[in-house]
């Protein structure tokens, strides 16, 4: 980022992104994305599964209540799942900071990623992100739903499907090409197409997908805090996946149900 290209009077009303790329990041607007996207992720991360991990350990009976599969023992994370999870986790938080340091430029060959200009107005925050979740939902439950043929499911997507009971930190439990061509692709699509987008509602985008794919693998059909209470019709969530895990089949989509409506793919356990 050329410096001098920025109006001198930009100086005297800096905006947060500007400020901190600036004081902290060396005015390198590729590093304050990364650093932020990467902070969206691991913020969110963190809280809600430090969360069901204390659930876990814990019994609180007004929680427990929301348990889905009450037919199976808690996990109580058994050594072979916290060995399983250590490793995927590590590998995942260091391969995520690589992947993301490669986003920046791509977002940038189609229109520009504002990181010094005021965060945009309501309307434009929620049509991108109503845009984001329409290509990632699309493109999510169609690479998912390639996945669980017979070749692709046994070589790249089984290791996902290790844990029939799942919980939030086995979401990041992926074979590298999944991570790339049904993760990575799906999140940053929408924003690829979107000329004019900017940090604040790409870390907005990152942490509400983040948020989603936790609650999802959660265990637990919380109300209130799960968007599909709202809307049970029409948005995905912890039911459809937690049915996905236990019986490897079914529920491919992440946000919506829309396209599993329409495949016939779409099955809750109380179907059954
Ligand atoms: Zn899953
Ligand atoms: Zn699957």
């Amino acid at each position: 980022m050329d410096i001098s290209s920025i109006p001198e009077d930009s100086s005297l009303e800096k905006t947060f992104f500007a400020h901190i790329c600036d004081k902290y990041f060396y005015s390198s607007e590729w590093l304050t994305f990364t650093i932020c996207i990467y902070i969206s992720f691991e913020l969110i991360f963190w809280l809600y599964n430090l969360c069901l991990v204390y659930i876990e350990y814990n019994d609180i009976p007004a929680i427990e209540k929301y348990r889905i599969q009450k037919h199976k023992p808690k996990l109580r994370f058994q050594s072979e799942m916290i060995r399983e999870i250590k490793n995927e986790t590590i590998k995942h938080q260091i391969s995520l900071i690589f992947a993301l340091s490669s986003v920046y430029p791509l977002l940038n060959l189609n229109g520009h990623v504002s990181i010094r200009s005021s965060i945009p107005s309501l309307f434009t925050i929620l049509w991108h992100i109503t845009v984001y979740i329409l290509i990632e939902d699309f493109i999510f439950f169609w690479t998912h739903y390639l996945f669980h043929t017979r070749w692709l499911y046994k070589y790249i997507h089984k290791k996902h499907h290790i844990f029939k009971q799942p919980t939030g930190l086995v979401s990041v439990l992926a074979n590298p090409l999944e991570s790339v061509f049904q993760n990575q692709l799906g999140v940053w699509l929408g924003p690829f197409l979107i000329k004019e987008k900017h940090l604040f509602t790409l870390c907005l985008w990152m942490s509400i997908r983040v948020y989603q794919t936790i609650n999802a693998h959660s265990g637990y059909d919380l109300p209130y805090i799960s968007p599909q209470y709202y809307f049970p019709w029409l948005l995905s969530g912890t039911l459809q996946h937690d049915y996905h895990h236990q019986h490897a089949r079914m529920n491919y989509g992440s946000f919506l149900t829309i396209w599993d409506r329409l495949m016939n793919t779409h099955k809750l356990q109380k179907d059954e």
